[in-house]
């Protein structure tokens, strides 16, 4: 074992503070990585303060990691000192049920091992990338593709491939027409590869107020939602539509924003039900869907993907001891457009 520093959340309501965990011994089969940098998901707000079910504390979170390897087990074939890696938000799964042996190690029917609040394979909970050094077992290991800084790799190994995953499933391309709600670190992410992938891209976003920045990244248009004309002119219109926003939204309004045969897929998690209208599906054919990250394989892809089309994600570094002023500034909705965190500063 070997300890590292880190920031932990030791309640529902304190800030993080800094800590010390112990990272596992180097099995056959686990690579050690020296922690560059690491994203703040609002993945991690939710459960840093309770909000999916009780946490056991202290926990430490962050499924955004990039890095160097510093080690490997005396199996591991894939890796090597200093290559250039990443973390997503699984660590592990069975290998075994027919999700995982189909590249869905995201819907492992034993349940994958999350990053952090799940159990290692040391029996112990694992703790996540807020910390200096992290070891993990080899088929969980992403490969940094050279053209992609580590600081913009990190947040695609989670907000990158939690939108990949279904913009590929639900086929976006040229001639579909895709509105992502919400323009935070997952919605910045959407835009851009469903921009990349050739749809006609729209932002739904509270406001006006980062519309430059949305055409930018690759929308072709953008309306707030504050505004109620919005759901009138752009009733029936969307082929698909990814909803990322991380509070509770009115979904059947957006729902009236589908076409026939559309989809509107949640990949934001609030803790409150969804409230559906039969009425609001029934109308036009239309589906209400849900996604989780993406496989390994996947996440590969979709790095892949990025590195061929020269994108990363918008980022804007921050040292350890501003996660707090950070989490405060996802929650008001101002994150231009993920906060990563560099690691040296733990
Ligand atoms: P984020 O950076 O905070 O972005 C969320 C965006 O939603 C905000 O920037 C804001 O965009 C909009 N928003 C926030 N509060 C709102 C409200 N009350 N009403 C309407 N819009 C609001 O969060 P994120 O890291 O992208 O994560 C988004 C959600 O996805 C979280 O719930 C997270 O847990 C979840 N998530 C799910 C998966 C998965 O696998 N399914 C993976 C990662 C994260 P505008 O300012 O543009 O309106
Ligand atoms: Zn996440
Ligand atoms: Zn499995």
């Amino acid at each position: 074992m070997f300890t590292v520093n880190a920031y932990a959340a030791t309640s529902a309501t304190g800030p993080l503070v800094p800590t010390t965990i112990e990272r596992r011994d180097l099995g056959p089969d686990d690579v050690a990585i020296d922690i560059r940098f690491c994203g703040i998901c609002h993945s991690d707000i939710h459960t840093a303060r309770s909000e999916w079910g009780p946490t056991r504390y202290p926990l430490v979170v962050g499924h955004e990691i990039t890095g160097v390897v510093r080690e490997v087990g005396s199996a591991v074939t894939k890796f090597a000192v200093g290559d250039r890696v990443g973390v997503g938000c699984m660590v592990d799964s069975c290998r075994e049920c027919d999700n995982c042996r189909n590249g869905l190690e995201q819907y492992c029917l034993k349940g994958n091992v999350g990053t952090y609040g799940g159990v290692g394979r040391d029996g112990e909970p694992t703790q996540g990338g807020y910390a200096q050094a992290i070891v993990v077992a080899e088929d969980f290991v992403l490969r940094i593709p050279d053209g992609i800084e580590l600081d913009a790799a990190a947040p695609l190994l989670c907000a990158g491939v939690t939108t990949y995953s279904p913009l590929r499933h639900w086929n976006a391309r040229p001639g579909r027409r895709v509105a992502v709600v919400g323009m935070g670190g997952l919605g910045h992410m959407a835009v851009k590869l469903a921009h990349a992938m050739g749809a006609e891209v729209t932002v739904l976003s509270q406001s006006l107020k980062k519309r430059e920045d949305g055409l930018r990244l690759g929308a072709d248009h953008y309306h707030a939602t504050s505004d109620e004309d919005t759901f009138t002119t752009l009733a029936g219109s969307f082929d698909l539509i990814i909803n990322t926003v991380s509070a509770t939204v009115d979904v059947n309004a957006y729902l009236g924003l589908l076409a026939v045969d559309g989809t509107l897929v949640n990949v934001g998690a609030p803790e409150e039900p969804l409230s559906v209208r039969a009425f609001s599906l029934i109308p036009a054919r239309r589906s209400l869907a849900g996604s989780v990250i993406g496989g390994i394989a996947e996440t590969q892809e979709m790095l892949d993907f990025c590195a061929e089309h020269g994108l990363g994600a918008e980022v804007e570094v921050v040292p350890a001891e501003k996660i707090n002023e950070a989490y405060e500034r996802v929650l008001a909705s101002d994150v231009r457009y993920r906060f990563v965190i560099d690691a040296s500063t733990f």
